[in-house]
């Protein structure tokens, strides 16, 4: 049976009809002709394609950064959650297993440690990082695994300073994947990580304002090291988290016109039921308020991350791709928000998700921000 999505307003102001059948868009099109089922979204609704979450905590099984990825995806308006390592091979069975369950598309990032998450300073036994279990993981889970993490920050790696990431980067991988790659406190020093990073590569937590590891913590206006991993096709990730995130590094940024490639949240059970993150919509509002556009803004969550993973039929509304898309609204409703320091800003504007479709369902959604 087809669906037509009817007067579906896009985020560049153009009005189309889109039919859907079996999950797949069949046509966007000015006036849909044929027949079906009609959703009609409403006038202040805009769609834009399924929205994607580079940077989240979805395998339930190890505290704190656990979440069930339902929870985290399409109920928030996510269509399509990246898990940020929580998991590496020694789980990922398990992991694929509970992924497949899920309505909301699920993909990993395997942790360059074979134990994940399961301790919190996974990359202090540099044994766990290991080439065979790696292999064996990704070519179980080619379509399921879309890339590598890697957390180097000192509560991680504890002693081993830029080592693991040195270690991951010698990796001769069959297929090369992308790597994700968390900075925070130091040691190890930010400008080291950032100088192994390769084209391709995602640098997250990129507005953290951790001790005087972050992007602006040299003589220098930007670190150096930055600037040439941005010049090499390094990715910069929001990746927002409990204590990752900064309104005056995020604005710094945006005079030094340093611009941020995804907007992940960081999003797990605690920071989404207690903040500072909650949902995706409320992040992406906190860019609003920042004085980003919205075309830049569902750019970070559609077709940028996206591209990353290495799925162009994914972020995009387009005949023949996946019919994921997010319905959602741009309020005047002022909003008060707080990122990872206690920092607050007042935005004019709210974003709220309305509903979403998902593989062609499509699901009205009661918006919690
Ligand atoms: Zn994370």
């Amino acid at each position: 049976m087809t669906q037509i999505i009817k007067n579906a307003r896009q985020i560049n102001g153009e009005t189309v009809d889109i039919a859907v059948k079996d999950g797949i868009i069949q046509e966007i099109t000015e006036k849909y002709a044929g027949d079906g089922v009609e959703i009609k979204p409403g006038e202040d609704v805009y769609i834009s394609p399924g929205w994607i979450d580079l940077h989240t905590h979805a395998f339930p099984k190890y505290e704190p950064y656990c979440a069930e990825p339902d929870e985290i995806g399409f109920r928030t308006g996510v269509t399509t959650i990246i898990d940020a390592g929580s998991s590496g091979a020694d789980d990922i069975d398990e992991f694929y297993e509970i992924a497949q369950q899920a309505k909301t598309r699920v993909l990993s990032l395997l942790n360059i440690s074979r134990s994940g998450l399961r301790h919190l300073n996974e990359l202090a036994d540099l044994s766990t990082i290991s080439l065979p279990a790696i292999e064996a993981a990704v070519e179980k889970h080619p379509d399921f695994i879309v890339g590598l993490k890697a957390r180097m920050s000192a509560s991680v790696v504890e002693m081993n300073d830029i080592k693991p990431l040195q270690l991951a980067k010698q990796l001769r991988l069959k297929e090369p994947l992308p790597m994700m790659v968390h900075i925070g406190s130091g040691p190890p020093a930010i400008g080291e990580v950032l100088d192994v990073l390769e084209a391709g590569d995602v640098v997250t937590h990129c507005f953290h304002q951790k001790q005087d590891n972050h992007i602006f913590a040299t003589p220098e206006a930007v670190h150096p090291a930055l600037l040439r991993a941005m010049k090499r096709g390094v990715h910069l990730d929001v990746g927002h988290g409990t204590s990752s995130f900064s309104f005056p590094i995020a604005k710094q940024a945006k005079e030094a016109g340093i611009a941020f490639d995804t907007i992940g949240t960081d999003i797990y059970q605690r920071n989404q039921l207690h903040g500072p993150v909650y949902d995706m919509a409320t992040t992406l509002t906190k860019f609003l308020a920042l004085g980003h556009s919205l075309q830049e803004i569902i750019w970070a969550v559609t077709g940028a991350p996206a591209a990353i993973i290495g799925r162009d039929d994914l972020g995009v509304l387009r005949e023949g791709c996946p019919a994921d898309a997010t319905f959602f609204t741009v309020e005047k409703k002022p909003m008060q928000l707080m990122d990872s320091y206690g920092h607050t800003m007042e935005s004019p504007f709210s974003i709220k998700v309305k509903a979403v479709m998902i593989g062609g369902e499509y699901i009205e959604l009661e918006t919690s921000n």
